[in-house]
């Protein structure tokens, strides 16, 4: 739409949705005040990667290594995958930004769950293809017949969240292999395990045991949650040839910082004791899960770290309630809140909000 006198725009812009950050949290009335709406790791940084931050931070007047030569070598021998299969971008939303823009434009259609995570209809949008967003079912996991019975000749991208966010639902092995078998093998399937770290059950599968042997897998991981580096926009893809190369292709040039790069990488040798945190996390939890079926609440089990309450029309009143009582959650008008294991103190609060909605 022009009428002249405004630069022209691509009408593919036109109602993009804007993407919602997770509340900041604010201090009412003296009580602590948590943020508990964006997924973040609760955990202040690694003492050893804020120091390798620190001194990395000397040298930003020059570029960082286009190639991320050392994280990619690290990634590749802590995954057993080769450094071929790997692509880094600005959190693993820049990764995204790659793969739609390598995959899909005008005409094309992506494929996925909704629910899901609201970063996807905005990409997809942005680069002028089509959402098809398929339902998720009654009990808020990914309905992969009906997603392939959703393919057509124009399906060019399918975005699968497992866990799923905002719900924590995870896709089966069984579920998953038979739904790759029957996907055509030149439409591309992203399995995007953000949340990778914080799963217990052992019938879902690792995706990069299953992309293997799959040509058209791709697995996207992040250092955001699990490995507490959020604010500094790192994340990866893994996928074969010619898959991996059309993401660095399409990648930001110089996009992944250096304090980003050493910091990944800093945090991959430090894996154990950031492994400790997520399972202490997890047994949080667990606990809130309990806490909140004790309450009487149906809500799936999440394999992440957060959990769903599907609160339909008492959405909007529930968070104005937690943000009264000191936590900032996650609302989806209408639809439910998502509500990130945070502190102990946090979670708490929360729990004693849900008592008087359960
Ligand atoms: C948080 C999240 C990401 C990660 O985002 P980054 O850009 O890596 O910070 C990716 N996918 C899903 C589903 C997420 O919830």
């Amino acid at each position: 739409m022009t009428d002249g006198t405004t630069p022209r725009l691509r009408s593919s812009l036109e109602g993009v949705p804007s993407y919602k950050p997770g509340r900041a949290a604010s201090s009412q009335a003296g009580a602590p005040a948590y943020k508990i709406s964006s997924n973040e790791n609760p955990y202040p940084p690694l003492p050893s990667v804020l120091e390798v931050v620190r001194a990395e931070a000397e040298s930003f007047n020059r570029y960082p290594d286009m190639f991320a030569t050392g994280l990619m070598a690290a990634i590749a021998a802590r995954f057993d995958v080769p450094e071929s299969h790997i692509a880094t971008g600005t959190g693993s939303v820049g990764v995204l930004q790659q793969v739609v823009q390598a995959t899909a434009a005008d005409g094309d259609e992506v494929i996925y769950a909704w629910r899901s995570f609201e970063a996807y209809p905005i990409i997809v949008q942005i680069s002028g293809a089509t959402s098809v967003k398929v339902p998720l079912t009654s009990g808020e996991r990914h309905d992969l017949d009906a997603m392939l019975a959703a393919i057509s000749d124009k399906t060019r991208l399918i975005l699968l969240c497992s866990p799923n966010n905002p719900t924590g639902t995870a896709i089966r092995r069984d579920e998953l292999e038979r739904f790759l078998d029957a996907v055509p093998r030149d439409i591309l399937v992203v399995i995007d395990e953000a949340y990778r770290e914080f799963v217990r059950d052992p019938d879902v599968p690792d995706a990069l045991d299953v992309y293997r042997d799959r040509p058209n897998v791709a697995v996207l991981r992040t250092f955001s949650k699990a490995y507490g580096l959020a604010g500094l926009r790192v994340g990866f893809a893994v996928a074969h040839d010619p898959v991996a190369a059309a993401l660095r292709k399409t990648a930001v040039p110089f996009g992944v910082s250096s304090v980003a790069q050493r910091a990944a990488t800093a945090s991959l040798q430090a894996e154990d004791e950031l492994l400790e945190r997520v399972e202490a996390l997890v047994k949080e939890r667990s606990r809130v899960y309990d806490a909140l079926r004790d309450q009487g609440w149906t809500l799936p089990a999440s394999e992440a770290n957060f959990v769903w309450l599907r609160l339909g029309d008492r959405t909007t009143e529930f968070a104005a309630a937690c943000e009264q009582a000191g936590v900032v959650v996650r609302p989806f008008d209408g639809e439910g809140a998502r509500v990130t294991i945070g502190e102990t103190p946090a979670n708490d609060i929360f729990l004693q909000v849900a008592a008087g909605f359960a």
